[in-house]
């Protein structure tokens, strides 16, 4: 499933240039993105980088100020929110306290008038689909918090929008149940065809589920790519620090060829690896390496296409993995994970050991910025 990669895809969604202004301040700026039938699509940023308020000009509660965004084709500027296929999940769910579960999910097929048997099938396929059945009589109060959001699901799923927005759809649950619930929703959205759209604070989450993430900065989209894409090569340092965790080492490039090789500290061997990208010699340059794609030995490693020697400072023990915080002679810390999926002993090293630590000449990624 990569339909981005057909150039003969049809997007569901396509916003032309979208920008949005708040009076002086722009929230939306100048973006372009195309977002596919099926597609679990992420979006994901800091607080106030512009994706609720995409969300908001998806649903029609907000209007671009310049652009044009499609749905299967159509400009959907003039038409009103109740008439476009799409509907909009909220945080606060904001079910009816008064109805029953059965009736908050009736609520919008009751308003477009459907017919009583249609509705009752549509309702019934709904609380399967959600495994809600056994609590069809109950009120909002009377379901726990994982059921009140699969009430919310359900409801916003019954008119079979083609595009359903979810915004921070878990965030009311604690964390194991929001992450049981991450794979119900992949679940269900797989099985109605529905294009999801996901803002999300957890990054995390944003990976599990989604097909696709675009990464948001003050009110672009700086990466669009799916979650490997996106976690493997980042194409900037931001998005490699927004997504998990990343070393960053920057220097100038000493010489280019075959091998990129990066001076980035004084008394240290010159960075060795391999890019897709060309960097010019003298050019600032950074660095980026995952502390899980470093290897950390007792004893410098032989052929090792990069060894850093250092001295352990702090350990994070976290069950399945350690984090390793390693101080270089320069001062410099750089971080490396290992898995404890050795049931030896619970950690290979202590504060003060001196390590080395080594990795491969494709283990990380450089970058310009
Ligand atoms: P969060 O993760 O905190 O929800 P966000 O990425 O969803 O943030 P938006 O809600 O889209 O961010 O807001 C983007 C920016 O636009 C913010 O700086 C916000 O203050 C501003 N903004 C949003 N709506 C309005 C409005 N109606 N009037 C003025 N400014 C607004």
């Amino acid at each position: 499933f990569a339909p981005w990669d057909d150039p003969n895809a049809k997007p569901l969604i396509q916003f032309q240039n979208v920008t949005k202004r708040f009076g002086d301040f722009t929230a939306i700026d100048d973006l372009t993105v195309d977002i596919f039938e099926r597609e679990f699509f992420a979006l994901l940023g800091p607080s106030g980088c512009g994706k609720t308020t995409m969300m908001r000009m998806l649903a029609g509660f907000e209007t671009p100020t310049e652009g044009t965004i499609l749905l299967s084709g159509q400009n959907i500027a003039p038409v009103p929110p109740n008439q476009r296929a799409v509907n909009m999940m909220f945080q606060s769910y904001a079910l009816f306290p008064h109805l029953s579960v059965w009736d908050n999910i009736a609520f919008g097929l009751k308003r477009d008038r459907m017919p009583k048997d249609e509705m009752a099938a549509r309702v019934e396929e709904m609380l399967r689909l959600t495994r809600l059945e056994k609590f069809a009589r109950r009120k909002p109060h009377q379901i726990s918090g994982g059921q009140r959001q699969r009430v919310a699901l359900a409801r916003s799923l019954a008119k079979a929008p083609k595009l359903l927005l979810l915004d921070e759809p878990l965030g009311a649950l604690d964390k194991k149940l929001r992450q049981e619930t991450q794979f119900e929703l992949m679940d269900i959205q797989e099985s109605t065809g529905t294009t999801f759209v996901i803002v999300t604070h957890d990054q995390e989450e944003a990976m599990t589920v989604a097909s696709r993430v675009a990464v948001m900065d003050h009110g672009k989209i700086v990466q669009v790519a799916t979650p490997d894409a996106i976690y493997e090569a980042p194409n900037s340092t931001y998005v490699a620090d927004f997504i998990g965790d990343v070393n960053l080492l920057n220097g100038t490039v000493a010489a280019e060829g075959d091998k990129l090789h990066l001076s980035w500290a004084e008394g240290q061997p010159d960075i060795v690896g391999s890019s897709s990208k060309t960097f010019s010699k003298d050019q600032s340059a950074f660095f980026a390496i995952r502390p899980e794609k470093i290897n950390i030995t007792a004893q410098k490693p032989d052929g090792a296409a990069n060894a850093l020697k250092g001295k352990v400072l702090d350990i994070a023990y976290l069950g399945n993995i350690s984090t390793y915080h390693v101080e270089l002679k320069g001062g410099q810390v750089i971080k490396a994970q290992t898995a404890n999926n050795r049931r030896i002993s619970r950690r290979s090293f202590t504060w003060e050991d001196t390590v080395w630590l080594s990795w491969t000449d494709t283990a990380g990624v450089f970058l310009e910025r």
